[in-house]
């Protein structure tokens, strides 16, 4: 018997979660983003489950060339452009479209003598202060790139710090928009959270992420109130309990001190499959698909389930750690994380099987 944690994904949600999307932002293509291997969930399981989309994109040459050999010709796109000159040509050859983020990219392109034009996205920083030409150089850098032979399509991009939160998008809409009056070229702005949230950022291609694998990009709204639904889920057994009487301590750190008899069931699954370690006492869990707590600290290959309430729940009993019927947003939270790291940090021990 192999050791019981499995990572099942639900591609009929992955497709569905798309759908959903869609309904939501039925003025826009969609570029699927893929980066950090489908966070987390196959790139080429995603790239399947996600055919409908308009176009791919992520950070990756080498995933682009992948998506390729699996016989995607849909419009790919690096978000961060090349990371050196010499990879220009194979974009080129790959037909992938580049980002361009700073003005040595510029001078990159302006240089190149490619085989065909490469399609760019000139990314401007609106207010994030990560990547892109700030506002008032914006323009300078757009027509000379329109004046370089081995750009083709020109589109204009940015990127919102603050979709998902208080400040939301118009100050940074209002800058691109103040920036490229009058440009020519094709706009992508939101992000999942201005996808869902702020149908004013739309434009003409919206690149939802962490939406598409069925989490939210909210801390104050669930997935399925935007018709989302979990496609990753985590599940393993209980392979031990422990019986405790008032004053037993449990784990590492004997962080736990039990107040009472207690049950507890000891889960095969830890931080080297990826769940986080900073998960306190109390993060929700489930055993034979009924709601418990975490308790004590995790531990690489381990972890601890109340079972107090659970008195038919004991070794074998199925234990679900996110995912149906648990959402990792939920267990993201309670660790003071996102599910954006949960996700993109399932380990590559952890066996990996689909659904649908
Ligand atoms: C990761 C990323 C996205 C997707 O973000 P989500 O919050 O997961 O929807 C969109 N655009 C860029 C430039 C990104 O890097």
């Amino acid at each position: 018997m192999p050791r019981p944690i499995r990572a099942t994904f639900d591609l009929t949600a992955l497709s569905a979660n798309l759908r959903a999307i869609r309904t939501c932002a039925a003025d826009a293509r969609v570029w699927a983003v893929v980066k950090a291997d489908a966070y987390g969930h196959g790139l080429a399981r995603a790239a399947r489950a996600l055919a409908d989309a308009d176009g791919f994109a992520l950070l990756d040459l080498d995933a682009a060339a992948r998506l390729r050999d699996l016989g995607v010709d849909k419009p790919i796109l690096l978000l961060e452009g090349c990371f050196s000159p010499d990879e220009l040509a194979a974009c080129a050859a790959l037909g992938v479209s580049i980002g361009v983020h700073c003005v040595e990219q510029v001078e990159v392109l302006e240089r190149a003598r490619l085989a065909r034009p490469i399609g760019v996205y000139l990314k401007m920083n609106t207010g994030m202060n990560r990547l892109g030409i700030r506002p008032e150089a914006f323009r300078a850098a757009h027509a000379r790139l329109r004046a370089a032979p081995s750009v083709g399509p020109l589109a204009l991009m940015t990127h919102f710090a603050d979709a998902d939160g208080e400040r939301g998008v118009a100050e940074q809409l209002h800058r691109f928009e103040a920036a490229t009056v009058g440009l020519p070229g094709e706009r992508s702005l939101a992000n999942s959270a201005a996808t869902l949230r702020h149908p004013v950022a739309h434009a003409d291609w919206v690149r939802p992420g962490i939406a598409l694998y069925g989490c939210s990009p909210f801390a104050d709204a669930a997935a399925d109130t935007f018709g989302l639904a979990p496609v990753m889920t985590l599940e393993s057994e209980i392979i031990a309990v422990q019986t405790l009487v008032a004053g037993d301590r449990v784990g590492y750190g004997g962080t736990f001190t039990a107040g009472g008899p207690m049950r507890i069931g000891v889960v095969a699954c830890g931080y080297a499959d990826g769940y986080p370690r900073h998960a306190p006492t109390g993060t929700p869990i489930l055993v034979s698909g009924q709601r418990t707590r975490t308790i004590g600290r995790v531990s690489m290959d381990m972890l601890a389930a109340d079972l107090t309430a659970l008195p038919e729940a004991g070794i074998g009993s199925r234990v679900t750690l996110w995912g149906e019927g648990l959402s990792c947003d939920e267990v993201a939270a309670a660790a003071g994380t996102l599910s954006y790291e949960l996700l993109c940090a399932l380990a590559a021990r952890v066996p990996q099987f689909e659904l649908g």
